[in-house]
C-alpha cells in the first residue's frame, strides 16, 4: 500500500455550501492494529497540523517498502469547519459560530448508549469482548442522522476513530511545555510515548470532563 489521500464532503447548513474533509490512510489495510492521528479539532491550533504535514511524508516512504505494521488514518486538519470560522479579520477556530459549542466538548459518551446493547455479552476474551464493544458502538454510531454540518463532521470523525487502537488528538496551548492527556488505564504504555516526545508531563484522568473528543 501506499499513501492515500481522501476527500470527504459535508453538506452546508445552508443552500449552496459544502465543507471538504481531507485525510489520509497509509499501511496495510488488514493490520491487527489501527491507529487514528489527527490535528486542529480547535481549529486555531495548528501546531499539530504541522506535525502531520511532517509525519505524512515518513509514513509515506515507511510504507513504500513495507515497514508500517498498522493501519494509519491521518486528518493534519481535522476540522474544516472551525478552519473557515472567520469573522472581522478574527479566526474563531474552538467555538461553533452558530451555536457557541466549543469543538472539543460534548462528544457523547459512548458506554452509556451501548450498555444495554452489549449486556450479557462479554465474557473472559478479551479481543472478543473488544470486538463486541467496537461492533456496538460502530452500530450506534451509524444509527445516528446528522442534521447540520458540525453533526456531519462530528459523526465521520467518531467513525473514524471508536475501532482505533491508538487516537492520538493533537493540540497547543499558547505557552506552556509539551504534555500528554491519558486515561489511567494507557498508563505505563503512554509513558514510553510521552518519553519518545521529550513530554514534561502526563496527565491522566478517568474522565477529564466537558466531554472532550
Ligand atoms: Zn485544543
Amino acid at each position: 500500500m501506499t499513501l492515500q489521500l481522501h476527500e470527504t464532503v459535508f453538506s452546508g447548513d445552508t443552500p449552496g455550501t459544502s465543507t471538504n474533509l481531507y485525510w489520509y490512510t497509509a499501511g496495510p489495510e488488514d493490520a491487527q492494529t489501527k491507529v487514528h492521528l489527527q490535528a486542529a479539532l480547535h481549529a486555531d491550533e495548528q501546531p499539530g497540523t504541522m506535525a502531520l504535514h511532517h509525519l505524512l511524508p515518513m509514513l509515506a516512504e515507511a510504507d513504500m517498502v513495507g515497514q508500517l505494521k498498522a493501519r494509519f488514518v491521518i486528518f493534519p486538519s481535522v476540522n474544516p469547519l472551525g478552519l473557515a470560522n472567520r469573522s472581522l479579520r478574527h479566526h474563531i477556530g474552538r467555538y461553533d459560530i452558530e451555536t457557541g459549542v466549543n469543538y472539543n466538548r460534548r462528544w457523547p459518551d459512548l458506554y452509556p448508549l451501548i450498555a444495554d446493547t452489549i449486556a450479557g455479552k462479554l465474557g473472559s476474551n478479551p479481543q472478543a469482548n473488544i470486538a463486541t464493544i467496537r461492533a456496538a458502538v460502530g452500530a450506534r454510531i451509524a444509527s445516528q442522522t446528522p442534521g447540520s454540518a458540525a453533526q456531519q463532521l462530528r459523526l465521520f470523525v467518531l467513525q473514524s476513530a471508536h475501532d482505533a487502537d491508538i487516537v492520538l488528538d493533537l493540540h497547543c496551548d499558547d505557552d506552556s511545555l509539551m504534555h500528554i492527556f491519558t486515561s489511567p488505564e494507557l498508563m505505563p504504555g503512554l509513558q514510553d510515548l510521552a518519553d519518545w516526545m521529550g513530554a514534561a508531563a502526563t496527565l491522566t484522568a478517568e474522565d477529564s470532563g466537558g466531554g472532550s473528543f
